[in-house]
Parts: C-alpha cells; structure tokens; sequence
C-alpha cells in the first residue's frame, strides 16, 4: 500500500516506477561498491597480426554485486555517467590498470575506455599524471579509448585534454570506429593514434562476402593515409583474422584470442621470457 505521500506518483506507470526504484537502488549500491571494493579489472590482450604475440591489454570493468553477482560495463556505465559516479569510478580504473600494467613486461601497452564525463571534470589531466606517476608506467604505455559519440558530445574538452595528454606521451585510440556518424575531416583533426575498427564490421567479414573486405580496406587505407594505426576488435573466427591480416590491418582483439580475463590469469599471455 502507497503512503499518502506517495500518492502524487500514482499516475506513473507501474513500470516506470519499478525502473525508477530499480535506478535508484543501482545508484546507491554504486556508491558503496567504489568504497567496497566490489570492482575489479578484467584484461583482453590486443595482438600484433603479423607476429601473432600480445602487444598489451585493454581494461575492462567488472562489478562483483554482492547480491547480483557479476555485473557487466553495459548494465551500470550509462547510469555512472549520468550520475557523475563515473569520474571516482574513472580515476579507480586508470590507478588500477596503470598499478597492474607496472608487473608486465615494459613494451606491452595498457588501453583505458573514458567517458565524456570524466573529461569534462577538468581532473582528467592530473589524474592521468597522478597514476602514471604513482605506477612508474611510461606515458607511452598508456592508451586511452574514447568513442566517437563521446567526442561529439564535447568535442573541444576531449580535443584538450587529449592533446595536453599527448605532450606528455600518452597515446590515444578512437574506439567503436564506423558506429558513429563524423565526417571523415572530423576525424583528422583529432589527434588519435589508432583507429579500433568496431565490432559491427569485423562480425561481417566472410569470404563470401567481397563488399565487407573492401570496407575493412578502405579503412585501413584511411588510417594508414592519416599515420594511424588500426586494431580490429570482436575477432572471432580465424577466416576474419586471416582477412584482416590480408587487408593491412596492425592489431586485432577479440574471443579468438581471449576472452577479457582477471589480472592473475594474464600471466600466460605474457612472453615466456619476461620478467613479469
Ligand atoms: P568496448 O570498449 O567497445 O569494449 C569491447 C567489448 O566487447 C567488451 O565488452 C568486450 O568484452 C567485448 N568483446 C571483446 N571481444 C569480443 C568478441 O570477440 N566478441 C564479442 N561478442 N564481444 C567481444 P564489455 O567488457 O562488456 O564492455 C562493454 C563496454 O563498456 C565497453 O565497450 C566500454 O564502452 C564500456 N566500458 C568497459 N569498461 C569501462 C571503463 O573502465 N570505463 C568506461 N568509461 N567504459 C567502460
Ligand atoms: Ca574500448
Ligand atoms: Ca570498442
Ligand atoms: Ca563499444
């Protein structure tokens, strides 16, 4: 039964209310769950197409839920940002990733997904320096992938902090590329050094299918033409691997390696020789 001070909500659908209170109990549970560790990175190597060895990781968030178990980026990311929890959130993955990414061998590269929101908190910047510092990592290890969708959100924040970045070392990598909808002279004038050729695409590339070979080329052409590197993600199969090896592209990602994984099963990726 409602409560009379309820009873101004009643003309809500009973569904919407059930999403707004699932909502605000997500947001809650968020916020202790920074404080109670109850986050975690999983790592997925990118691999150098030609030599087939493991160029670096990119980290990915995982949220043990004490009641919901594991729960994925999709599910809790939009509300992070819109709630600004991202930002706290954001700073705990770039310290962690660059902790981790200190015991591995010193050539392999950590990759960091950034929400719009983090570089509108003017923080960003430090915070980068602050965990590259604290770590020991070198700048150049260090990738950060942003999207598209974010960049048009806020193009100007993300074309400083970015560039800023880039003074220091700090390499950076347009993510989901082909999903968004900026003219191609948009994209120049963004200073990335990798293009990561999205899922969607690679998901296409068939032997049967001639068109989806000609888009993964003309990509890589374009990248290549802008002195940026590529990385295909979402790889699955070796007939899509053996395409993109083809068609010029630098490095892949996906299940047909590995699927992302918990820092201590990332020892067996890394080469038999490192120190790591
Ligand atoms: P993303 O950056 O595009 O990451 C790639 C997603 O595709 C990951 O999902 C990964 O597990 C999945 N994936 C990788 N290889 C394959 C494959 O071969 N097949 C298929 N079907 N999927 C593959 P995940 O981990 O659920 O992350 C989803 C999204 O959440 C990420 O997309 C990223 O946008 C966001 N995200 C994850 N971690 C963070 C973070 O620390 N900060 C921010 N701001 N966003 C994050
Ligand atoms: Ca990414
Ligand atoms: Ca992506
Ligand atoms: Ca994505």
């Amino acid at each position: 039964a409602k409560s009379g001070g309820r009873g101004a909500f009643r003309f809500f659908e009973p569904e919407l209310d059930e999403i707004m209170h699932t909502r605000r109990n997500l947001e809650r549970d968020m916020r202790a769950a920074l404080a109670g560790h109850q986050f975690e990175l999983y790592y997925q190597p990118f691999v150098n197409t030609a030599t087939g060895k493991t160029s670096g990781f990119e980290a990915l968030l995982r949220w043990h839920h004490p009641q919901r178990g594991l729960v994925m980026p999709g599910e809790f990311i939009p509300l992070a940002e819109e709630t600004g929890l991202i930002v706290p959130l954001g700073e705990w993955v770039l310290r962690t990733a660059c902790a981790e990414a200190a015991k591995w061998p010193l050539d392999l590269s950590i990759a960091i997904n950034l929400s719009p929101a983090q570089f509108r908190s003017k923080e960003l910047v430090p915070v980068v320096v602050g965990a590259l510092a604290s770590s020991g990592v070198a700048p150049h290890r260090l990738e950060l992938e942003v999207t598209e969708t974010a960049i048009m959100h806020d193009s100007e924040a993300v074309f400083a902090a970015l560039g800023q970045l880039r003074q220091l070392g700090v390499r950076s990598a347009l993510d989901d590329f082909g999903t968004g909808y900026s003219s191609l002279s948009f994209l120049q004038r963004f200073p990335f050094d990798k293009i990561k050729i999205d899922r969607s695409f690679v998901s296409e590339l068939t032997s049967a299918k001639a068109e989806a070979h000609h888009l993964a080329r003309a990509v890589v052409r374009f990248a290549v033409s802008l002195s940026k590197t590529t990385t295909a993600e979402g790889v699955e199969t070796k007939e899509q691997l053996d395409i993109l090896r083809e068609e010029g592209c630098a490095e892949t990602q996906g299940y047909y390696f590995s699927r992302p994984v918990p820092a201590s099963s990332i020892a067996k990726m890394l080469p038999r020789d490192a120190g790591a």
